[in-house]
């Protein structure tokens, strides 16, 4: 059953960046720490900014993100916190090296996902992106996490680095025993904005040509997927999540912002400050939400350009998709 998921409007998404720290250094890391501050969260913060969110939205889901979270020692704090607090879903995005014995230290029951980054069915094309070991460490980690009952889930962020190994993945995630399957589209923020990677984004009849079949093919192996959908026709509705959605994606500096497109810039729309939100004087993300123009997305203009495509009048051919808006395929 295939289902374009519209946001979300009656659940709130806390995307909790709780350090920015990483072991890793992979090539289109977002992470921008001029940005996104360096701090990583006294466990003290990280529970009274939980509080602030679960005040405001009822029921939120919470996202784990760092940096790599699982380098906070006091990560499975914050988990029974948000479970205490009534977030709706809790899941913790890893680049797998499951630091701390994090494994150990919560059991299946504490958290919905453990989400893994992968961006390879091959230790070649996964580590040149994510650095030597990675794909060993990420594997082993899928596969302890698995034999103990942990749900998972994983995240393949498409480029023309590895575009050619999406095929490759159905099966191997059947084999890890991944139960929900994100392909992501390379986006120009972060490690990505520099200039020797803005080519490595994947074309439209690129991306329509892999992306799709691969979906496919995962999900008649059990596997949800979930995929971006990136392109729109110029007749389907265009709707920009920073208007109708409630999705937070929080800094450990106090930043808040509504769009992750707009994360390399000081335009976000909310801050916290002394355990409180507060709105950020304008001109924000916000103002931009509220620009209709006939390409869809607003950000996606001012900083990825290259994905639009004009006829000879100068009308755009289609228009881009919120990259918030996703397609959903379940197992029949
Ligand atoms: S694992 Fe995540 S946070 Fe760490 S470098 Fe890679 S993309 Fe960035
Ligand atoms: S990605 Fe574009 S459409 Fe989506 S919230 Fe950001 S500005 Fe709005």
């Amino acid at each position: 059953m295939k289902e374009t998921v519209t946001f979300s409007k009656d659940a709130a998404n806390l995307f909790f960046h709780i350090l920015t720290g990483c072991n890793l250094r992979c090539r289109h890391c977002y992470i921008n720490p001029d940005q996104h501050g360096t701090q990583t969260l006294p466990i003290k913060t990280i529970e009274a900014w939980l509080e602030v969110f679960a005040r405001r939205s009822h029921a939120a889901n919470v996202i784990f993100l760092g940096g790599e979270p699982t380098l906070h020692p006091d990560l499975p704090q914050a988990v029974q916190t948000a479970r205490n607090l009534g977030y709706r879903s809790i899941t913790i995005d890893t680049n797998g090296y499951l630091f701390h014995d994090i494994l150990d230290k919560l059991s299946p029951q504490d958290i919905d996902y453990f989400s893994f980054s992968l961006d390879g069915a091959t230790a070649a094309v996964n580590d040149r992106i994510r650095g030597d070991g990675a794909f060993r460490q990420c594997t082993d980690g899928i596969r302890d996490a698995v034999s103990r009952g942990f749900h998972t889930s994983l995240i393949f962020t498409v480029s023309r680095d590895n575009i050619h190994e999406l095929p490759l993945m159905p099966s191997f995630l059947e084999e890890l025993g991944i139960e929900r399957f994100f392909i992501q589209v390379l986006g120009l923020r972060g490690q990505s904005a520099g200039v020797a990677r803005k080519d490595r984004r994947v074309s439209r009849a690129e991306w329509l040509e892999s992306v799709l079949g691969t979906a496919e093919a995962a999900v008649d192996l059990g596997i949800v997927t979930v995929y971006p959908k990136v392109f729109l026709d110029l007749d389907e509705p265009f709707e920009c999540a920073g208007r109708v959605a409630d999705n937070y994606f929080v800094f450990p500096n106090g930043r808040v912002y509504r769009c992750p497109l707009c994360e390399d810039h000081p335009v976000h729309s909310l801050r916290i400050e002394e355990h409180q939100l507060f709105p950020t004087e304008p001109i924000n993300e916000k103002d931009l939400f509220a620009l209709d123009i006939p390409e869809g997305c607003v950000m996606n203009k001012l900083i990825q350009p290259d994905n639009l495509a004009y006829n000879d009048q100068g009308d755009p051919e289609y228009k881009i998709a919120c990259c918030l808006l996703k397609e959903e395929l379940q197992p029949k």
